[in-house]
């Protein structure tokens, strides 16, 4: 299978300037040069150059274009690499990949160029998968973790881990053969604090995954507020569009929306709900149901208050509700009030919130509010540093797998059981943290993996 030729346009079905397309496999610089004239042929020139000329067949010229050849082992995927640059558009460049996959190259399945980059020993899993994590990324912190990741941090981070565990079975198993030379009495002890010590990398390994997801997916929000206070008019302003019916009649919006935004640097995934108002209305209240539960589940409540009405008590029941540590109350409307104060003329908000003046209507606000859901949610450890992240589910489950036989060993040392069981939960540990990089996973998985990347990729 491996040895066939794959080819795929790169650059997506948009109309561009540039389309790349890119073969590779062992007859990917001679499918090149039956198509290609330019002055010496593909096969002729050196390694990592480019060519000018034509995409000719037949006596007819296709397109112009730049053709670069790269020679295996040093490609992405590990083979003989020929990538054309049509410059014609979208329909050009179909045409010259018919061509291609006429002159014996298949067309590739998404993902098809790195999971070769992957089968060939390119990349590992984690780097794999963070090509697609990048390709999809949605923020600058997304961009970075993928990035971080692309380079081999934790892919490194696992690999030592793993080294430090087979050191310890490597001990274990020469003391059992050769018990003159290695002496097991004490072990015990030495061996317990090395698995801790490795645990308690797993451990903060698997901690980083609640950030890292919601820097990768976003920060689930919550619009709540009473009714008219202005929580469509905030989506609205986030979402850059009119998405949600704003109108003055209370009461109006039912269903839960939920819209990605940007917000800054990060991402929110925004779910406007119906007002907490208590109804009578049978279909209001479903979507008064759903507001609740999309609170209880959210990571962030951006609470809206009228501050032309005031801190209502209706508004004290509410947040009374709500964990403060998740809650920002947005005191909008502002641009109504003469002096701009926050809380208008009704009662103090409880100092436990955080409270913002806004105005849903002028924008007025939004920039602070930018900063304080920066500061809530990214430590400066996560916004300064290189840290390890763990975004994957795939890759968390692995670590846990992982943790489960270290806390085996643990408990084994504290029974006093044999050296021989230890092993076996040592290297199901081992196993579990291979699985992470790629080793001894079935095909299926990897199908699984890489059917999720685009075209071309
Ligand atoms: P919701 O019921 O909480 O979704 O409130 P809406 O977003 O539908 O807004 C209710 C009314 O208040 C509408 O007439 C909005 O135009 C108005 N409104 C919302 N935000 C502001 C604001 O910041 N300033 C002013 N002056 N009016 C606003």
């Amino acid at each position: 299978m491996m040895e066939q030729t794959i080819a795929a346009v790169s650059t997506g079905h948009a109309a561009s300037g540039i389309h790349i397309i890119r073969i590779s496999g062992p007859e990917a610089i001679r499918i090149g040069d039956r198509v290609f004239a330019g002055r010496k042929p593909l096969g002729k020139v050196k390694s990592h150059t480019i060519h000018h000329g034509f995409i000719r067949f037949d006596g007819e010229d296709y397109d112009e274009v730049l053709v670069s050849v790269m020679k295996a082992p040093h490609t992405y995927t590990g083979e003989d690499t020929v990538e054309i640059n049509c410059h014609g558009g979208l329909l050009v460049t179909n045409r010259v990949l018919e061509l291609v996959l006429s002159q014996g190259a298949r067309l590739a399945e998404p993902g098809e160029f790195t999971k070769r980059a992957f089968l060939n020993g390119k990349m590992d899993l984690t780097r794999a998968e963070a090509v697609a994590d990048l390709i999809g990324a949605e923020n600058r912190f997304a961009v970075k973790a993928s990035l971080s990741q692309l380079k081999g941090t934790l892919e490194r981070k696992v690999r030592e881990m793993r080294t430090r565990i087979l050191d310890e079975v490597a001990y274990i198993e020469a003391a059992l053969d050769d018990p003159e030379h290695y002496d097991l009495d004490g072990y015990g002890e030495t061996l317990s604090g090395h698995v801790r010590e490795i645990h308690g990398e797993i451990r903060e390994l698997l901690r980083t995954f609640d950030s890292g997801k919601i820097l990768k997916e976003g920060i689930r929000t919550v619009i709540a507020g009473l009714p008219n206070a202005g929580k469509s008019s905030l989506l609205n302003l986030l979402s850059g569009s009119e998405r949600a019916i704003v109108t003055p009649v209370a009461g109006t919006t039912r269903d839960v929306l939920e819209v990605p935004v940007r917000l800054g640097d990060i991402s929110l995934l925004l779910m406007d709900t119906a007002g907490l108002r208590k109804t009578g209305d049978p279909v209001e209240q479903i979507g008064v149901d759903r507001a609740e539960k999309a609170i209880r589940e959210a990571d962030l409540v951006l609470y809206v208050t009228d501050s032309e009405k005031g801190f209502l008590p209706e508004d004290r029941e509410i947040l009374k509700t709500l964990d403060p540590r998740k809650v920002i109350v947005l005191s909008n409307k502002t641009d109504l009030l003469a002096d701009h104060s926050p809380a208008g003329s009704g009662e103090p908000i409880p100092e436990a919130y955080e409270v913002l003046p806004f105005s849903a209507l002028t924008g007025e606000g939004l920039e602070t509010l930018e900063d304080a859901v920066l500061k809530r949610f990214l430590s400066a450890e996560i916004i300064e540093n290189e840290q390890v992240f763990v975004t994957n589910l795939r890759e968390k489950m692995c670590l846990q797998e992982a943790e489960e036989s270290l806390v085996l060993v643990e408990e084994g040392i504290l029974c006093a059981v044999g050296e021989e069981v230890l092993t076996i939960d040592l290297m199901n540990a081992y196993t579990a943290l291979g699985k992470i990089i790629g080793e001894s996973v079935g095909e299926d998985v990897i199908d699984r993996i890489f059917e999720k990347f685009c075209m071309g990729k």
